[in-house]
Protein backbone atom coordinates (compact mmCIF):
# COMPACT_ATOMS: atom_id res chain seq x y z
CA UNK A 1 0.00 0.00 0.00
CA UNK A 2 1.11 3.47 -0.87
CA UNK A 3 1.70 5.54 1.71
CA UNK A 4 1.81 9.65 1.30
CA UNK A 5 1.85 12.45 3.92
CA UNK A 6 0.63 15.93 3.42
CA UNK A 7 1.79 19.42 5.29
CA UNK A 8 -1.30 21.61 5.88
CA UNK A 9 -1.65 24.98 6.91
CA UNK A 10 -4.98 24.16 8.80
CA UNK A 11 -7.57 20.59 8.88
CA UNK A 12 -11.19 21.56 9.60
CA UNK A 13 -13.05 18.44 10.63
CA UNK A 14 -16.65 18.78 9.49
CA UNK A 15 -18.15 20.06 6.88
CA UNK A 16 -21.04 21.67 7.87
CA UNK A 17 -21.54 25.49 7.17
CA UNK A 18 -19.20 26.19 9.86
CA UNK A 19 -16.12 24.13 7.68
CA UNK A 20 -17.18 25.01 4.74
CA UNK A 21 -17.59 28.86 5.48
CA UNK A 22 -14.02 28.81 7.43
CA UNK A 23 -12.49 26.55 4.20
CA UNK A 24 -13.58 29.27 1.97
CA UNK A 25 -12.22 32.10 4.23
CA UNK A 26 -8.85 30.17 4.32
CA UNK A 27 -8.29 29.64 0.91
CA UNK A 28 -8.90 33.03 -0.24
CA UNK A 29 -6.53 34.06 1.97
CA UNK A 30 -3.87 31.48 0.58
CA UNK A 31 -3.71 28.58 3.50
CA UNK A 32 -3.50 25.41 1.84
CA UNK A 33 -6.52 23.77 3.86
CA UNK A 34 -8.22 20.55 3.80
CA UNK A 35 -11.67 19.62 4.97
CA UNK A 36 -12.53 16.48 6.10
CA UNK A 37 -16.39 15.18 6.49
CA UNK A 38 -16.85 11.71 8.10
CA UNK A 39 -21.06 11.34 7.00
CA UNK A 40 -22.62 13.86 4.77
CA UNK A 41 -22.11 17.59 4.33
CA UNK A 42 -24.73 19.55 6.74
CA UNK A 43 -25.91 15.97 8.55
CA UNK A 44 -26.78 17.46 11.82
CA UNK A 45 -27.59 20.85 12.24
CA UNK A 46 -27.29 23.00 8.93
CA UNK A 47 -29.34 20.64 6.91
CA UNK A 48 -31.92 20.33 9.09
CA UNK A 49 -32.03 24.25 9.96
CA UNK A 50 -35.13 26.53 9.02
CA UNK A 51 -32.61 29.04 7.07
CA UNK A 52 -33.65 31.91 8.82
CA UNK A 53 -30.87 34.55 9.14
CA UNK A 54 -31.54 35.95 12.53
CA UNK A 55 -31.25 39.62 13.83
CA UNK A 56 -31.68 39.25 17.19
CA UNK A 57 -35.83 39.04 16.93
CA UNK A 58 -36.07 36.71 20.21
CA UNK A 59 -33.61 38.81 22.25
CA UNK A 60 -35.39 41.93 21.28
CA UNK A 61 -39.10 40.37 22.18
CA UNK A 62 -37.53 40.18 25.86
CA UNK A 63 -37.51 44.36 25.97
CA UNK A 64 -33.93 44.07 27.25
CA UNK A 65 -30.49 44.08 25.39
CA UNK A 66 -28.26 41.89 26.48
CA UNK A 67 -24.86 40.46 24.84
CA UNK A 68 -26.37 38.11 22.28
CA UNK A 69 -28.59 40.66 20.82
CA UNK A 70 -25.95 43.30 20.07
CA UNK A 71 -23.96 40.11 18.81
CA UNK A 72 -26.39 39.02 15.94
CA UNK A 73 -28.14 42.48 15.38
CA UNK A 74 -25.69 42.94 12.31
CA UNK A 75 -25.63 39.72 11.09
CA UNK A 76 -28.32 40.06 8.21
CA UNK A 77 -26.70 42.84 7.03
CA UNK A 78 -23.64 40.65 6.43
CA UNK A 79 -25.36 37.70 4.81
CA UNK A 80 -27.22 40.25 2.44
CA UNK A 81 -24.16 41.29 1.35
CA UNK A 82 -22.67 37.79 0.56
CA UNK A 83 -25.90 36.70 -0.59
CA UNK A 84 -25.88 39.29 -3.28
CA UNK A 85 -22.50 38.47 -4.39
CA UNK A 86 -20.98 41.75 -2.71
CA UNK A 87 -18.66 40.35 -0.24
CA UNK A 88 -17.05 36.97 0.17
CA UNK A 89 -17.38 34.67 0.33
CA UNK A 90 -19.90 35.04 -3.00
CA UNK A 91 -23.22 33.22 -1.70
CA UNK A 92 -25.40 34.81 -5.01
CA UNK A 93 -26.42 31.62 -6.37
CA UNK A 94 -27.78 30.19 -2.72
CA UNK A 95 -31.51 29.45 -3.10
CA UNK A 96 -33.67 32.19 -1.15
CA UNK A 97 -36.78 30.66 0.41
CA UNK A 98 -38.04 34.37 1.45
CA UNK A 99 -36.64 37.95 1.82
CA UNK A 100 -38.60 38.50 4.79
CA UNK A 101 -40.12 36.74 7.90
CA UNK A 102 -43.72 37.89 8.92
CA UNK A 103 -44.55 38.85 12.27
CA UNK A 104 -47.51 38.73 14.19
CA UNK A 105 -49.42 38.14 17.56
CA UNK A 106 -52.03 36.11 19.31
CA UNK A 107 -53.79 38.46 21.16
CA UNK A 108 -52.75 39.47 24.64
CA UNK A 109 -51.05 42.48 26.45
CA UNK A 110 -47.16 40.45 27.09
CA UNK A 111 -47.19 39.83 23.31
CA UNK A 112 -48.19 43.26 22.49
CA UNK A 113 -45.05 44.44 25.06
CA UNK A 114 -42.67 42.09 22.92
CA UNK A 115 -43.42 43.46 19.83
CA UNK A 116 -42.74 46.91 20.98
CA UNK A 117 -39.23 45.51 22.17
CA UNK A 118 -38.64 44.25 18.99
CA UNK A 119 -39.87 47.31 17.09
CA UNK A 120 -37.31 49.36 19.23
CA UNK A 121 -34.41 46.75 20.14
CA UNK A 122 -33.70 45.64 16.24
CA UNK A 123 -31.41 47.30 13.90
CA UNK A 124 -33.55 45.47 10.95
CA UNK A 125 -37.09 46.72 12.06
CA UNK A 126 -40.62 45.18 11.96
CA UNK A 127 -42.64 47.33 9.35
CA UNK A 128 -46.08 47.32 8.66
CA UNK A 129 -47.41 44.04 6.01
CA UNK A 130 -50.62 45.89 4.21
CA UNK A 131 -53.15 43.55 3.97
CA UNK A 132 -53.01 43.16 0.10
CA UNK A 133 -49.46 42.13 0.65
CA UNK A 134 -49.72 39.28 3.58
CA UNK A 135 -49.40 35.51 2.54
CA UNK A 136 -53.39 34.07 2.32
CA UNK A 137 -53.89 32.50 6.08
CA UNK A 138 -52.75 36.20 7.02
CA UNK A 139 -55.12 38.42 4.95
CA UNK A 140 -57.95 37.82 7.31
CA UNK A 141 -55.87 38.16 10.74
CA UNK A 142 -57.63 40.41 13.15
CA UNK A 143 -54.33 41.53 14.32
CA UNK A 144 -51.27 43.63 13.13
CA UNK A 145 -49.03 41.82 11.02
CA UNK A 146 -45.47 42.92 10.13
CA UNK A 147 -42.41 42.01 7.87
CA UNK A 148 -38.97 41.92 9.24
CA UNK A 149 -36.29 41.98 7.08
CA UNK A 150 -34.57 38.85 8.11
CA UNK A 151 -34.07 36.63 4.91
CA UNK A 152 -34.60 33.13 4.91
CA UNK A 153 -32.12 30.81 2.57
CA UNK A 154 -32.19 27.18 1.20
CA UNK A 155 -29.73 25.42 3.72
CA UNK A 156 -28.83 22.57 1.28
CA UNK A 157 -28.32 24.76 -1.64
CA UNK A 158 -26.01 26.92 0.80
CA UNK A 159 -23.78 24.01 1.58
CA UNK A 160 -23.93 22.47 -2.36
CA UNK A 161 -22.44 25.83 -3.40
CA UNK A 162 -19.57 25.98 -1.09
CA UNK A 163 -18.85 22.32 -1.61
CA UNK A 164 -19.10 22.51 -5.19
CA UNK A 165 -16.20 25.46 -4.62
CA UNK A 166 -13.99 23.85 -2.67
CA UNK A 167 -14.44 19.75 -3.74
CA UNK A 168 -10.81 19.43 -4.24
CA UNK A 169 -10.26 20.57 -0.90
CA UNK A 170 -12.89 18.48 0.69
CA UNK A 171 -12.55 14.35 1.40
CA UNK A 172 -14.73 11.91 2.58
CA UNK A 173 -13.70 10.08 5.70
CA UNK A 174 -14.39 6.77 7.42
CA UNK A 175 -13.99 7.02 10.87
CA UNK A 176 -14.89 3.60 11.75
CA UNK A 177 -12.13 2.20 9.32
CA UNK A 178 -9.40 4.45 10.54
CA UNK A 179 -8.30 7.90 12.09
CA UNK A 180 -5.53 8.41 14.32
CA UNK A 181 -4.40 10.71 16.18
CA UNK A 182 -0.61 11.58 16.65
CA UNK A 183 -0.58 14.01 20.00
CA UNK A 184 1.84 15.85 22.18
CA UNK A 185 0.03 16.91 24.23
CA UNK A 186 -3.66 18.15 24.99
CA UNK A 187 -4.92 19.44 21.83
CA UNK A 188 -1.86 19.68 19.93
CA UNK A 189 -2.03 17.26 17.02
CA UNK A 190 1.29 16.75 15.36
CA UNK A 191 -0.34 14.11 12.56
CA UNK A 192 -4.02 12.54 11.39
CA UNK A 193 -3.18 9.40 9.48
CA UNK A 194 -6.62 8.71 7.87
CA UNK A 195 -7.41 5.67 5.65
CA UNK A 196 -8.66 6.07 1.59
CA UNK A 197 -12.13 4.69 2.28
CA UNK A 198 -12.25 3.25 -1.40
CA UNK A 199 -8.68 2.02 -1.24
CA UNK A 200 -7.81 1.36 1.86
CA UNK A 201 -4.36 3.64 1.16
CA UNK A 202 -2.96 5.48 4.27
CA UNK A 203 -2.73 9.31 4.55
CA UNK A 204 -0.81 10.94 7.25
CA UNK A 205 -2.04 14.81 7.36
CA UNK A 206 0.28 17.45 9.17
CA UNK A 207 -1.13 20.25 9.95
CA UNK A 208 -0.15 23.85 11.77
CA UNK A 209 -3.93 24.08 12.97
CA UNK A 210 -6.62 21.86 13.10
CA UNK A 211 -10.39 23.45 13.28
CA UNK A 212 -13.03 21.22 15.06
CA UNK A 213 -16.08 22.33 13.49
CA UNK A 214 -18.33 18.69 13.32
CA UNK A 215 -21.26 20.18 15.76
CA UNK A 216 -22.09 17.54 17.56
CA UNK A 217 -19.01 15.01 16.35
CA UNK A 218 -16.57 17.96 18.15
CA UNK A 219 -17.50 15.68 21.46
CA UNK A 220 -15.95 12.69 20.11
CA UNK A 221 -13.32 14.74 18.48
CA UNK A 222 -12.36 16.27 21.74
CA UNK A 223 -11.83 12.85 23.61
CA UNK A 224 -8.86 11.67 20.25
CA UNK A 225 -7.06 14.79 20.29
CA UNK A 226 -6.82 14.59 24.29
CA UNK A 227 -9.03 17.31 24.99
CA UNK A 228 -11.42 17.97 28.39
CA UNK A 229 -14.57 16.87 27.98
CA UNK A 230 -18.12 18.39 29.02
CA UNK A 231 -16.95 21.17 26.70
CA UNK A 232 -20.51 20.92 24.64
CA UNK A 233 -23.73 20.70 25.45
CA UNK A 234 -26.93 19.11 23.01
CA UNK A 235 -30.42 20.80 23.10
CA UNK A 236 -32.74 18.56 21.60
CA UNK A 237 -35.86 20.03 19.21
CA UNK A 238 -39.04 18.33 17.88
CA UNK A 239 -39.62 19.69 14.54
CA UNK A 240 -42.91 19.16 12.42
CA UNK A 241 -43.46 19.33 8.55
CA UNK A 242 -46.25 19.95 7.00
CA UNK A 243 -46.92 19.05 3.42
CA UNK A 244 -49.61 19.98 0.47
CA UNK A 245 -52.28 22.67 -0.05
CA UNK A 246 -50.41 25.72 1.69
CA UNK A 247 -48.92 28.99 0.28
CA UNK A 248 -45.53 30.17 0.31
CA UNK A 249 -44.84 31.25 3.88
CA UNK A 250 -42.27 32.72 6.18
CA UNK A 251 -42.91 34.09 9.66
CA UNK A 252 -42.38 33.85 13.33
CA UNK A 253 -46.02 33.95 15.61
CA UNK A 254 -45.60 35.30 19.35
CA UNK A 255 -46.71 34.51 21.92
CA UNK A 256 -46.20 36.17 25.29
CA UNK A 257 -42.22 37.46 24.77
CA UNK A 258 -41.22 34.26 22.66
CA UNK A 259 -41.74 33.02 18.98
CA UNK A 260 -44.91 30.36 19.33
CA UNK A 261 -44.30 29.22 16.38
CA UNK A 262 -41.76 29.63 13.54
CA UNK A 263 -42.82 28.88 9.71
CA UNK A 264 -40.62 28.53 7.08
CA UNK A 265 -41.21 27.39 3.72
CA UNK A 266 -39.77 25.14 0.55
CA UNK A 267 -40.39 23.51 -2.24
CA UNK A 268 -39.21 19.74 -2.18
CA UNK A 269 -38.37 17.57 -5.47
CA UNK A 270 -41.74 17.40 -6.71
CA UNK A 271 -42.50 20.98 -6.41
CA UNK A 272 -44.87 20.54 -3.19
CA UNK A 273 -44.77 22.92 -0.41
CA UNK A 274 -43.51 21.77 2.64
CA UNK A 275 -43.19 24.07 5.98
CA UNK A 276 -40.97 23.42 8.17
CA UNK A 277 -42.73 24.30 12.06
CA UNK A 278 -40.02 25.08 14.87
CA UNK A 279 -40.07 27.87 17.68
CA UNK A 280 -41.68 26.93 21.13
CA UNK A 281 -43.25 23.92 19.75
CA UNK A 282 -40.37 22.38 18.97
CA UNK A 283 -38.35 22.73 22.31
CA UNK A 284 -41.69 22.06 23.84
CA UNK A 285 -42.50 18.73 22.14
CA UNK A 286 -39.13 17.07 22.93
CA UNK A 287 -39.98 14.40 24.77
CA UNK A 288 -43.59 14.13 23.34
CA UNK A 289 -44.24 11.18 20.63
CA UNK A 290 -44.55 11.73 16.74
CA UNK A 291 -48.41 11.88 16.98
CA UNK A 292 -48.63 14.41 19.80
CA UNK A 293 -46.15 16.43 18.34
CA UNK A 294 -48.14 16.74 15.49
CA UNK A 295 -51.58 17.05 17.27
CA UNK A 296 -50.18 19.88 19.13
CA UNK A 297 -49.07 21.68 15.74
CA UNK A 298 -52.20 21.21 14.37
CA UNK A 299 -53.83 22.76 17.45
CA UNK A 300 -51.28 25.80 17.42
CA UNK A 301 -51.73 26.66 13.74
CA UNK A 302 -55.44 26.74 13.95
CA UNK A 303 -55.14 29.51 16.77
CA UNK A 304 -52.40 31.04 14.91
CA UNK A 305 -54.04 31.26 11.32
CA UNK A 306 -57.62 30.56 11.91
CA UNK A 307 -58.61 30.95 8.49
CA UNK A 308 -55.54 28.01 7.26
CA UNK A 309 -57.74 24.73 5.86
CA UNK A 310 -55.97 21.91 7.14
CA UNK A 311 -58.07 19.50 5.20
CA UNK A 312 -55.31 18.24 2.71
CA UNK A 313 -52.12 18.92 4.53
CA UNK A 314 -49.54 15.79 6.08
CA UNK A 315 -47.91 15.96 8.91
CA UNK A 316 -44.50 14.42 9.80
CA UNK A 317 -42.23 15.21 12.70
CA UNK A 318 -38.30 14.86 12.88
CA UNK A 319 -35.64 15.54 15.68
CA UNK A 320 -32.52 17.64 15.25
CA UNK A 321 -30.16 18.18 18.28
CA UNK A 322 -28.31 21.43 18.44
CA UNK A 323 -24.92 21.37 19.41
CA UNK A 324 -23.36 24.38 21.37
CA UNK A 325 -20.73 25.05 23.95
CA UNK A 326 -21.73 24.18 27.73
CA UNK A 327 -23.01 27.07 29.69
CA UNK A 328 -24.92 26.93 32.56
CA UNK A 329 -27.62 24.83 33.17
CA UNK A 330 -28.06 24.22 29.63
CA UNK A 331 -28.71 27.71 28.45
CA UNK A 332 -27.83 29.00 24.80
CA UNK A 333 -24.62 30.84 24.81
CA UNK A 334 -24.75 34.59 24.27
CA UNK A 335 -22.80 33.58 20.54
CA UNK A 336 -20.31 32.05 18.90
CA UNK A 337 -17.77 30.18 20.85
CA UNK A 338 -14.14 28.86 19.84
CA UNK A 339 -11.34 27.33 22.23
CA UNK A 340 -8.22 27.41 21.22
CA UNK A 341 -6.28 24.75 22.97
CA UNK A 342 -3.01 23.66 21.85
CA UNK A 343 -3.55 23.77 18.09
CA UNK A 344 -7.10 23.17 17.97
CA UNK A 345 -9.81 25.31 17.65
CA UNK A 346 -13.16 23.85 18.77
CA UNK A 347 -16.02 25.91 17.08
CA UNK A 348 -19.53 26.05 17.59
CA UNK A 349 -21.40 28.96 16.06
CA UNK A 350 -24.75 28.20 18.55
CA UNK A 351 -26.42 29.72 15.30
CA UNK A 352 -25.96 29.41 11.43
CA UNK A 353 -26.65 33.25 11.10
CA UNK A 354 -23.81 33.83 13.55
CA UNK A 355 -21.09 31.98 10.97
CA UNK A 356 -19.12 35.18 9.45
CA UNK A 357 -18.46 36.50 13.10
CA UNK A 358 -17.41 33.43 14.24
CA UNK A 359 -15.02 33.12 11.32
CA UNK A 360 -13.65 36.13 11.20
CA UNK A 361 -13.03 35.47 15.10
CA UNK A 362 -11.07 32.64 13.59
CA UNK A 363 -8.82 34.21 10.91
CA UNK A 364 -7.76 36.57 14.17
CA UNK A 365 -6.58 33.82 15.88
CA UNK A 366 -4.53 31.63 13.18
CA UNK A 367 -0.90 32.73 11.95
CA UNK A 368 -0.25 34.15 8.44
CA UNK A 369 -0.13 30.74 5.95
CA UNK A 370 3.03 29.12 5.75
CA UNK A 371 3.68 29.46 1.81
CA UNK A 372 2.23 25.98 1.49
CA UNK A 373 1.46 25.56 -2.79
CA UNK A 374 -2.44 24.63 -2.60
CA UNK A 375 -1.41 21.77 -5.31
CA UNK A 376 -3.42 18.40 -3.72
CA UNK A 377 -3.03 16.22 -6.72
CA UNK A 378 -2.14 13.67 -4.45
CA UNK A 379 -6.02 13.48 -3.23
CA UNK A 380 -7.41 13.16 -6.78
CA UNK A 381 -8.90 9.81 -6.46
CA UNK A 382 -9.87 10.25 -3.21
CA UNK A 383 -13.69 9.73 -2.82
CA UNK A 384 -15.64 13.36 -2.11
CA UNK A 385 -18.39 13.62 0.48
CA UNK A 386 -21.83 15.09 -1.10
CA UNK A 387 -24.82 17.41 0.61
CA UNK A 388 -27.10 15.37 3.11
CA UNK A 389 -30.74 15.10 1.98
CA UNK A 390 -33.23 17.57 3.79
CA UNK A 391 -35.71 16.39 5.91
CA UNK A 392 -38.81 16.71 3.83
CA UNK A 393 -36.85 14.33 1.58
CA UNK A 394 -35.94 11.91 3.82
CA UNK A 395 -37.81 8.57 4.30
CA UNK A 396 -40.38 9.61 7.22
CA UNK A 397 -44.29 9.07 7.89
CA UNK A 398 -46.68 11.64 6.61
CA UNK A 399 -50.40 11.44 8.12
CA UNK A 400 -52.98 13.68 7.48
CA UNK A 401 -56.53 13.75 9.75
CA UNK A 402 -58.12 11.46 7.48
CA UNK A 403 -55.27 8.63 7.61
CA UNK A 404 -55.39 5.43 9.08
CA UNK A 405 -52.57 3.69 7.34
CA UNK A 406 -50.57 6.59 5.40
CA UNK A 407 -48.23 6.23 2.91
CA UNK A 408 -44.54 7.59 3.94
CA UNK A 409 -44.24 9.52 0.86
C1 LIG B 1 -33.92 22.21 13.72
C2 LIG B 1 -32.91 23.36 13.72
C3 LIG B 1 -33.27 24.58 13.14
C4 LIG B 1 -32.35 25.65 13.12
N1 LIG B 1 -32.70 26.81 12.49
C5 LIG B 1 -31.81 27.83 12.45
C6 LIG B 1 -32.15 29.03 11.76
O1 LIG B 1 -33.23 29.18 11.18
N2 LIG B 1 -31.23 30.04 11.75
C7 LIG B 1 -30.01 29.92 12.39
O2 LIG B 1 -29.25 30.89 12.37
N3 LIG B 1 -29.65 28.77 13.01
C8 LIG B 1 -30.52 27.73 13.05
N4 LIG B 1 -30.16 26.56 13.67
C9 LIG B 1 -28.79 26.42 14.21
C10 LIG B 1 -27.83 26.09 13.07
O3 LIG B 1 -28.36 25.05 12.29
C11 LIG B 1 -26.46 25.67 13.61
O4 LIG B 1 -25.96 26.63 14.50
C12 LIG B 1 -25.43 25.51 12.47
O5 LIG B 1 -26.00 24.88 11.35
C13 LIG B 1 -24.23 24.69 12.97
O6 LIG B 1 -23.42 24.39 11.86
P1 LIG B 1 -22.09 23.51 12.02
O7 LIG B 1 -21.45 23.49 10.70
O8 LIG B 1 -21.30 24.03 13.18
O9 LIG B 1 -22.59 22.06 12.46
P2 LIG B 1 -23.37 20.94 11.63
O10 LIG B 1 -24.30 21.56 10.65
O11 LIG B 1 -23.95 20.02 12.65
O12 LIG B 1 -22.25 20.24 10.79
C14 LIG B 1 -21.34 19.33 11.38
C15 LIG B 1 -20.67 18.53 10.25
O13 LIG B 1 -19.64 17.72 10.80
C16 LIG B 1 -19.76 16.39 10.30
N5 LIG B 1 -19.15 15.50 11.32
C17 LIG B 1 -19.66 15.01 12.45
N6 LIG B 1 -18.75 14.28 13.11
C18 LIG B 1 -17.61 14.31 12.39
C19 LIG B 1 -16.29 13.77 12.55
N7 LIG B 1 -15.96 13.03 13.62
N8 LIG B 1 -15.37 14.00 11.58
C20 LIG B 1 -15.67 14.75 10.49
N9 LIG B 1 -16.90 15.29 10.28
C21 LIG B 1 -17.85 15.09 11.21
C22 LIG B 1 -21.26 16.22 10.11
O14 LIG B 1 -21.57 15.16 9.22
C23 LIG B 1 -21.62 17.59 9.54
O15 LIG B 1 -21.38 17.68 8.16
C24 LIG B 1 -31.07 25.48 13.70
C25 LIG B 1 -30.71 24.26 14.28
C26 LIG B 1 -31.61 23.19 14.28
C27 LIG B 1 -31.20 21.88 14.89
Amino acid sequence: MDQSSLKLDVLIFGGGITGLWLLDALHRSGYRALLLEAGNLGDGQTINAQGIIHGGLKYALRGHPSRASRMIKDMPMRWRRSLAGEAPPDLSSTIMRGEYCCLWSLPGIRSRIGLLGARFGLRVRPRSLPRNERPAPLQTWNGPVSRIDEQVIEPHSLLAMLADQHRPRCLQIDIRSGLEFTTSGPGKIDCVRLLNPETSAPLDLEPRHVLLAAGSGNDGLRQACNLPGEAMQRRPLHMVMARGNLPRLNGHCIKGTAPWLTITSTLDCADRVVWQIGGQLAEDCVDATPEQTIARARSDLAQAMPSLDLDQVWFTSYRADRAEAAVDAGKRPDGPVHLLEGNTITLWPTKLALVPMLSEEVMHRIPEPGHLDDDLHTLHDWPRPTVALPPWERDLTWTDMHSATPPSR
